[in-house]
């Protein structure tokens, strides 16, 4: 037992949702709906997602908009607030929701926007009353910053500290002590584990069996036969406690990216150059803030009228050093940007992320001019 380590699950409540009631000072109890243009009930669009109180009028996440406004109309024929939702707000809030999570020290990951796990085992010497307190600890902190409701989970593995923050949702905190897993998800549907999707669980309701409890007690011989070996091995971790309790930024992130839209096509490629290298600086600056390294440089120009290119070069050893970047960036936009077109958006992304701490490459260093471009690698996505 005391092997096992504390994992924390944050899923900030209704997000989106909550950050539009408080910017816009909303009611809380009116019905928000946040998603494409309802147009009175003939928009074609659909619904992002919804507060609490459009919940209770049936309204869900990817719900026809016209679905949510029969349910639920905006003014003048009923009370539905209907936003399209701003991601610059969302985005402000997400990370000072995130600094208060990453300041208990510890290896951090933050899974989305409005989740992040955490293992607190160190910071709390391994006590899980000590745990619980945190947990209740860093509620009230987020709120506090905030203003948002956020739902913890604490859990000895990620998939049940995951578990866990839905238990108590929204505004709760929930423990789940080592040992008590079987427990927890005994009489549970398939469907109420994170990673069954709707495929495995219609095949194994099939054979009859409609619960983890059930499919774990066929034991992995026979549930392997219905769900293949790799699902019944892991299916038995997740009841036994022994699944993932790794917690790295890697699990939930491949790349680092960003980019930039001119307002105006541009036609001067020094100017492009260098909202290229604010943007490499601004990537490598996130890397640093995850502490990952990356092998894969890449470079994405959009020339006027969506003809988009990515030039991308690896180099042997991942790197966190900002001037390298800087360097292959600058180089791979030289020698690939075509001249004379005018630029309409420019991209970093920093790839093939690692961490650093468990990262087995040691005798390889990386020397500028030994590694060598990649075959140009010419991509259409706009
Ligand atoms: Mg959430």
């Amino acid at each position: 037992m005391g092997e096992s380590r504390l994992l924390v699950h944050c899923d900030l409540d209704a997000f989106f949702a909550a950050v539009e009631v408080l910017h816009r000072g909303l009611d809380p109890a009116r019905p928000l709906i946040i998603g494409s243009d309802p147009q009175q009930g003939r928009g074609r669009g659909i619904v992002s997602t919804c507060n609490y109180a459009a919940r209770t009028f049936g309204i869900r996440s990817a719900m026809p908009i016209s679905e949510a406004w029969r349910r639920c109309p905006g003014p003048p024929h009923g009370h539905g607030t209907y936003v399209r939702g701003s991601h610059r707000l969302y985005g402000r809030a997400s990370r000072k929701v995130m600094d208060v999570l990453r300041g208990v020290g510890g290896a951090f990951e933050q899974a989305s926007i409005d989740e992040a796990y955490l293992d607190i085992t160190e910071a709390v010497h391994g006590d899980w009353d000590a745990g619980l307190a945190l947990c209740e600890h860093l509620q009230s902190e987020v709120r506090a910053s905030t203003g948002l409701s956020a739902s913890f989970g604490l859990a000895p593995t990620r998939i049940l500290a995951k578990m866990s923050s839905e238990e108590r949702k929204p505004g709760g905190v929930f423990r789940l002590m080592p040992g008590d897993a079987a427990g927890f998800l005994h009489g549970r549907p398939m469907r109420d584990l994170p990673g069954v999707g709707p495929a495995t669980a219609t095949a194994l309701s099939e054979w009859g069996v409609e619960t983890i409890d059930e499919a774990y007690a066929l034991g992995t011989l026979a549930l392997g036969r219905m769900a293949g070996d790799r699902f019944a091995k892991w299916l038995s971790s997740v009841v036994e406690g022994t699944s993932s309790d790794e917690v790295s930024p890697l699990q939930s992130r491949r790349s680092i990216g960003k980019e930039r839209t001119f307002e105006v096509d541009v036609q001067d490629h020094e100017v492009v150059m260098e909202r290229l290298f604010e943007l490499v600086h601004r990537v490598m600056e996130s890397a640093r803030q995850m502490g990952v390294v990356g092998r894969l440089a890449e470079v994405k120009i959009r020339y006027t009228g969506f003809d988009t290119h990515t030039h991308r070069r690896s180099i042997p050893v991942g790197m966190d050093d900002v001037d390298v970047f800087i360097g292959i960036a600058g180089r791979l936009f030289a020698l690939s940007v075509e001249h004379e077109r005018p630029v309409r958006l420019i991209g970093f992304r920093l790839g093939d992320l690692e961490d650093p701490r468990t990262r087995q490459t040691t005798l390889m260093r990386y020397e500028g001019e030994s590694a060598s471009f990649e075959p140009m690698h010419r991509g259409e996505d706009g």
